[in-house]
């Protein structure tokens, strides 16, 4: 048994205070003191299998924090103190006291996630979900937890068997996977070689064996391969440094299971790695030049320095036929990139893993988390970059889970509708209510992060327009107006299809322009807007085809006088002619045409009957000069009430609401109705002719004068042969 003498803690104190100095830009030396101390009297009882004091277990997790994954002096705190709280009296009020809430709160988080694998199905959704979570919330979390199980990996040999498996199923399940998307390349490779180890016991070690039954044979080998390359490149003057190593034993596990062959038939077993200590990427392809040179390349060259991988990624991949016909890999690659790829920013998971998760921006997510740990150089300032880290996560968005633990980020005030669109449109669409970690919620509920939502879909349920008050996405947005606007296509055009059957019913023709002038007469601004208003019952289509209908009567396109002359005529109860001549017929006279209104008289003709004339007609005037005793006395009837049809010409300016001006001005005026009404319109001049049912000339001039009060109307006559 380790006996932690106060002379030997001091040695451990001041190495990891070392490491602490040389990986972080920043260390709060007190800090770490402090928790080194509190680590050691909380744990001085405590044992690990192996015998060591307990102690011993924080004390590495902490080393492995500062020096390979280093972030900040708080991660190296919080290492130092994972394991306090849940095994020993220390609460973690008495943290956030002794060191701040930050830690206190990472501490916490540690501990939330230990629990989430303990004895369970590590594939369970909750599980899962609680992992995400955990990562979502403060990203050192899973670098400590990382740390831990590595620890914990590293000194699994005096654990049971039982436990061991468990364990090692753990961390290659979970643990190396996430260890690769967070591009900790190097972490992820020992965690997969160590889980391997313990799972496939019997394989791990012939390979192992194998490997290390050559490793002079390799070494020797290297060294022959290495020695001309090295002379090569220093006669060009290179600052360099060139390693030779057999690959994982998981890595040729995995790729003697895909040739299924034997270890002896693979000739890659060996990676050249040449590192140049510069920055110009140029001495890369220099480098390669020379290898080529001195060793014939097969055609299995990478470039990834000129074309990056999308996680930036960067090396030279060159194979090559060494000594003997050996094939060897060589990775050429600067200082710069290497460090890259060994801190946790080369992550190969984008084209090795077939991680459980397709969406698209879970991947940018961890892209972006790694940018992070990419940025945190020596130079950087850590603690604004983990804040900021937080900021983006706490302020604009949220991350609530699907039932089966798939992870969906949201902008921060999102709905379960936002979430139902983000699953797919036909779940938004068809989203009627919403459970949130289990409990039945309104659909306008703004969601949190680590919130489960189960989308309750009903067939029957559709979009509404209420929706759009409270929905937060742009997806969801754009599909509730796409949905609305294509019910409004839908109304529009069941409107349209009442309105058209309406018509065929009662055998009526618009034309356009009559049906445009119908729309503005109901003050609507289109025709859709008419089509929706039929759609919704808001208008009543008898009462439109009614009385209105003579407005838009179809006429002829210019009223000829003759015709309406006629019309006029007709409509009017007919000519009294004085008692002696009654029985003879009588016509209108061509000369002057008299209409019903016109003071008349007739004039008996041979042949032709009485001739009815204008009292004014010039024609008649001259005939009477000789033969005064021709002339007879008519009347237009002058029934009671009889009305007789007069004809008005209109012209004006075409601006919208004429039309309704003069046909409302006409039927509001002493009830004058409209017996027939053409209209034309052309180079904005308007020009419209009525016929109109008055009861004497002056209903008809007072009419007038009344129209002519309009200042878009330029004329209005009355209409007459003479015009
Ligand atoms: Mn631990």
């Amino acid at each position: 048994m380790q006996e932690l003498t106060e002379k030997y803690r001091k040695e451990l104190l001041d190495d990891l205070l070392k490491i602490c100095k040389s990986h972080l830009s920043k260390v709060d030396e007190d800090m770490i003191s402090r928790a080194f101390k509190l680590s050691f009297e909380a744990h001085k009882n405590d044992f690990r299998s192996s015998g060591e004091p307990y102690f011993l277990h924080p004390y590495q997790v902490a080393i492995i924090v500062a020096s390979e994954m280093p972030l900040d002096d708080i991660s190296v705190v919080v290492a130092l103190l994972h394991d306090v709280v849940e095994d020993t009296d220390f609460s973690l009020e008495f943290i956030a006291k002794e060191f701040s809430q930050e830690v206190a709160d990472i501490v916490d988080g540690v501990t939330k996630i230990s629990g989430v694998f303990t004895g369970q199905d590590l594939t369970q959704a909750e599980n899962y979900r609680k992992l995400l979570l955990s990562m979502i919330k403060d990203i050192r979390v899973i670098l400590v937890k990382f740390a831990d199980r590595l620890h914990n990996m590293r000194t699994l040999e005096f654990v049971p068997q039982l436990k061991q498996r468990r364990i090692a199923k753990e961390t290659k399940e979970i643990y190396a996977p996430f260890a690769n998307r967070f591009g900790l390349g190097k972490i992820k490779w020992e965690l997969e070689d160590l889980s391997f180890k313990y799972l496939n016991h019997k394989e791990y070690d012939q390979i192992a064996r194998q490997i290390k039954s050559k490793r002079r044979e390799r070494e020797t080998y290297i060294k022959k391969f290495v020695s001309p390359l090295e002379q090569k490149l220093r006669e060009h003057g290179l600052k360099f440094e060139i390693s030779g190593r057999a690959k994982h034993i998981y890595s040729i596990f995995k790729k003697l299971l895909k040739l299924n062959t034997t270890i002896d038939n693979i000739y890659d077993l060996l990676a050249i790695r040449i590192i140049i200590e510069s920055n110009d990427p140029n001495e890369c392809y220099y480098v390669l030049g020379v290898v080529n040179q001195i060793y014939n390349p097969i055609d299995r060259f990478k470039d990834y320095i000129s074309i990056p991988k999308k996680n930036n990624y960067q090396s030279i991949h060159n194979t090559v036929i060494g000594p003997d016909g050996k094939h060897v890999e060589i990775q050429i690659r600067t200082r710069k990139m290497h460090e890259i790829a060994e801190k946790g920013v080369a992550a190969h998971w984008k084209y090795k893993e077939s991680f459980n998760q397709t969406d698209s921006e879970m991947e940018e997510w961890v892209n972006w988390v790694r940018d992070i740990f990419q940025n945190v150089e020596k130079t950087e300032a850590p603690k604004e970059l983990l804040s900021s880290f937080k900021l983006n996560l706490y302020q604009d968005e949220i991350y609530a889970f699907t039932p089966k633990g798939d992870l969906r980020r949201l902008p921060k005030k999102s709905t379960p509708v936002d979430f139902a669109f983000d699953i797919h449109s036909n779940v938004g669409y068809n989203c009627i209510g919403a459970k949130v970690n289990g409990k039945i919620v309104p659909l306008n509920t703004m969601l949190h992060s680590g919130d489960q939502v189960d989308i309750i879909t009903s067939k029957n349920q559709k979009p509404n327009k209420n929706w759009l008050q409270f929905v937060e996405t742009h997806k969801a947005k754009a599909n509730i107006r796409k949905y609305l606007n294509q019910e409004e296509d839908r109304v529009i055009q069941s409107g349209k299809d009442i309105w058209e059957k309406k018509l065929k019913k009662i055998k009526k023709i618009f034309q356009q322009d009559e049906f445009d002038k119908l729309v503005r007469r109901l003050k609507l601004d289109n025709n859709s807007q008419f089509y929706a208003a039929i759609a919704h019952n808001k208008l009543d289509l008898d009462e439109i085809l009614a009385p209105p209908a003579k407005i838009v009567e179809k006429l002829p396109e210019e009223l000829e006088f003759n015709d309406f002359a006629r019309v006029a005529r007709s409509s009017n109860k007919g000519i009294v002619v004085d008692r002696d001549y009654s029985g003879i017929e009588h016509n209108f006279a061509r000369c002057c045409n008299p209409i019903p209104g016109d003071p008349i008289v007739g004039y008996i003709t041979i042949g032709e009957g009485i001739k009815i004339h204008r009292r004014d007609c010039n024609n008649l005037i001259h005939m009477v000069k000789t033969d005064e005793h021709k002339l007879v006395t008519v009347n237009w009837s002058t029934d009671k009430g009889a009305s007789f049809v007069a004809g008005i010409n209109i012209r004006g300016e075409d601006k919208p609401g004429l039309l309704s001006f003069i046909s409302n001005s006409i039927t509001s005026f002493n009830n004058t109705n409209i017996k027939a009404m053409n209209i034309t319109s052309k180079d904005s001049l308007f020009t419209g002719t009525v016929a109109v049912f008055v009861n004497d000339l002056d209903h008809l001039n007072r009419l007038i004068e009344r129209l002519k009060k309009n200042k878009d109307i330029f004329s209005v006559e009355r209409f007459d042969a003479t015009s």
